[in-house]
């Protein structure tokens, strides 16, 4: 079997994550895959991290995870943010700050088919890969046929011809939106970055915990949607003191 789980971007949402592991124990999956930012933003991130480390076999670091280890980072980011990343950087003890600087940024799985990576597999003017000409930059620095990404907190997928005669452009990229539950077919003779959308901070309007499954014997990728303990969130945001506005944004998927 060849099936599992990919999640990303759970930013110490502990009701979110719960949510979703459970609901991947009806989906056969023989383990799950975590693309980073497993902290920054949320209440429980002591809490997530100890979950994720023991649910998924393959995880790569955040930028968020890279903030809370070395703050100097923390600065590129927006006020709330980065006084999250400060707030989580005091709650986590040595050894949860380690086990985040063991991760990796990149790891190649399944004989070389796979790139799991957080943001971009190559540098570049941004490292979101939210349209077709971040992708078709993607592509041309990947050497693997499918690659995971997180990142954008938007589920999405983007198709590109496997043959590497020539570079890809925009105009060679197909883009979809997942639908939530509807397999996308991966096809031998192209290749792909998928992303499967964000468990903890959801930012497509749908505040549903999203994660999908990469099924590699049928080749496909299905994005799954589910509600979870919105209001739990909020009040744990609340009550430990983060701002106000990080409870705000998990009611609308923002
Ligand atoms: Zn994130």
């Amino acid at each position: 079997m060849n099936r599992f789980a990919i999640i990303s971007d759970i930013h110490g949402n502990l009701q979110a994550l719960q949510a979703v592991l459970t609901r991947m124990a009806d989906l056969d999956v023989q383990s799950a895959i975590c693309l980073g930012d497993i902290v920054g933003y949320g209440p429980s991130p002591k809490e997530c991290l100890d979950l994720v480390v023991r649910c998924c076999s393959v995880v790569v670091r955040g930028n968020h995870d890279e903030a809370v280890v070395d703050l100097r980072c923390a600065s590129e980011f927006n006020g709330a943010a980065r006084k999250a990343i400060h707030w989580t950087n005091q709650v986590l003890g040595p050894m949860h700050l380690d086990a985040l600087n063991r991760l990796k940024y990149v790891e190649v799985i399944i004989d070389d088919k796979v790139t799991c990576v957080h943001d971009c597999p190559v540098p570049g003017p941004s490292d979101y890969v939210h349209d077709s000409t971040m992708a078709a930059m993607a592509f041309n620095g990947l050497t693997t046929p499918i690659c995971l990404l997180g990142h954008t907190h938007i589920p999405m997928v983007f198709e590109a011809p496997a043959c590497r005669a020539a570079p890809v452009t925009p105009a060679n990229v197909t883009t979809y939106r997942p639908i939530a539950d509807e397999p996308i077919k991966l096809h031998p003779q192209q290749r792909y970055i998928c992303n499967p959308g964000s468990v903890g901070q959801p930012r497509d309007a749908d505040p549903r915990a999203s994660f999908a499954v990469l099924d590699l014997d049928e080749m496909t990728f299905t994005v799954h949607r589910e509600a979870y303990d919105i209001a739990g969130t909020q009040l744990e945001t609340q009550r430990v003191g983060l701002p106000n506005i990080l409870a705000e944004r998990l009611a609308i998927g923002a």
